[in-house]
């Protein structure tokens, strides 16, 4: 396949921050993706969960089936327009790398503990681990990705974090929240592709958790206009016994409705803008985008899903629950740094002496807790407590 002119080239890369000799088979996005999917927090994803916990059921998804379902979309949208697709799938597989135990309330509440010590970014978080956490490789931290990867996981970023990212590495992925740029294509598909993708789950496992239900989803425009559809060509599925066919297939509209959506739209805006290099479309506004429609019916979903599914009650309790365990382990490991296993006790000591030793004594604990799997982070507080707060 040819890649188009807009497409990063791995030929071309802005190369790692430890050069290596290139692999005999494969190009440097495919090595990205390898060594994702080889680390140690790829294979947590497994029991990390985003709106359900994971003692909730097995069937609801995980931050590791997530990113699985972020790459299919993204790679087979990159396809279609000429881009990079083994780019799209490096990124699309390490995006929420950083995330911390049960979901957006784990995040919330790190963030919270770590107001006083600069804060904390899942984002930037993921950046982390590739770039520092994992410990893999004899000659240097971190994966060693290209720039390009780094650069997709690294979505959005607070100015401040940014600066500090520009000091240490001038030009680098910090940059762009500085002078505004956009990242590559291919990031940018990622983005849509994570939306499609989430918008998409959590409809399927609100469901199926019996937390919203398919009359409430009515409401919403993006899902009832392919229900209809549905219904219209297999009226047999109105059915109350053949719901979750009705369901499934409603679903698999919409999400190939959206692809096709943003194919649509961002072959047009390609057109128009004509970029003729990545450096040529990472100066212009966003290219890859829904329709304007499209767009208007993903944010409604979207604030659907806020509304019912994300503040539902039950889930605001496991929620609440999920919350104070993170923030009593925060304060648990500062105090007893000696309670942290593989390799963090030592890091603590080792910056406990440093002139800003409190604040980077504080971020090893968050790198702690964020690595940790719900589960583990449920037995963790309960050994250290003698409570149980999670079933
Ligand atoms: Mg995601």
């Amino acid at each position: 396949m040819t890649l188009a002119v807009y497409a990063c080239d791995p030929g071309r890369s802005r190369g790692r921050r430890f050069p290596q000799e290139p692999a005999p088979t494969r190009t440097e996005y495919q090595r990205d993706r390898d060594r994702i999917v080889h680390c140690t927090a790829f294979r947590r994803l497994v029991y990390k969960t985003q709106v359900f916990l994971n003692h909730e059921g097995d069937l609801f998804r995980t931050r590791l089936t997530h990113s699985l379902e972020v790459a299919q979309l993204g790679r087979s949208i990159a396809r279609s327009l000429n881009l990079n697709e083994d780019l799209v799938e490096a990124i699309a597989l390490a995006h929420d790398l950083g995330h911390t135990p049960f979901g957006h309330a784990g995040q919330d509440a790190l963030n919270e503990c770590m107001r006083r010590f600069g804060g904390f970014e899942h984002n930037l978080q993921s950046l982390r681990v590739v770039d520092h956490l994992e410990q893999r490789y004899p000659q240097f931290d971190g994966l060693n990705l290209t720039f390009e990867t780094r650069e997709g996981i690294l979505k959005h970023c607070s100015r401040g974090n940014a600066e500090q990212l520009e000091e240490r590495e001038p030009g680098g992925v910090g940059q762009r929240f500085l002078d505004r740029s956009q990242p590559s294509l291919e990031a940018q598909l990622c983005n849509l592709a994570d939306e499609i993708a989430y918008n998409a789950h959590d409809i399927d496992d609100g469901v199926r958790s019996g937390l919203i239900t398919m009359e409430q989803l009515e409401e919403v425009a993006l899902f009832d206009d392919f229900r209809r559809q549905t219904l219209s060509a297999y009226p047999d599925l109105g059915d109350r016994q053949q719901g979750r066919r009705l369901l499934y297939e409603t679903i698999r509209r919409m999400l190939s409705a959206q692809v096709y959506d943003v194919i649509d739209a961002s072959e047009r805006a390609l057109l128009e803008a004509s970029p003729q290099s990545v450096e040529a479309a990472r100066e212009l506004a966003p290219l890859m985008q829904f329709g304007a429609e499209m767009r208007d019916k993903s944010q409604a979903l979207k604030k659907f899903l806020l509304h019912q599914l994300y503040r539902h009650p039950k889930v605001m309790h496991t929620t609440g629950q999920a919350q104070t365990v993170v923030r009593e382990l925060f304060g648990l490991y500062l105090d007893c740094p000696q309670e942290m296993q593989g390799g963090f006790l030592a890091r603590s000591e080792a910056v406990r002496s440093a002139p800003d030793g409190q604040v980077l004594g504080a971020r090893v604990v968050a790198d702690y807790i964020a690595g940790m799997t719900d589960r583990f982070a449920g037995r963790e507080h309960e050994r250290l407590t003698g409570q149980r707060l999670l079933a």
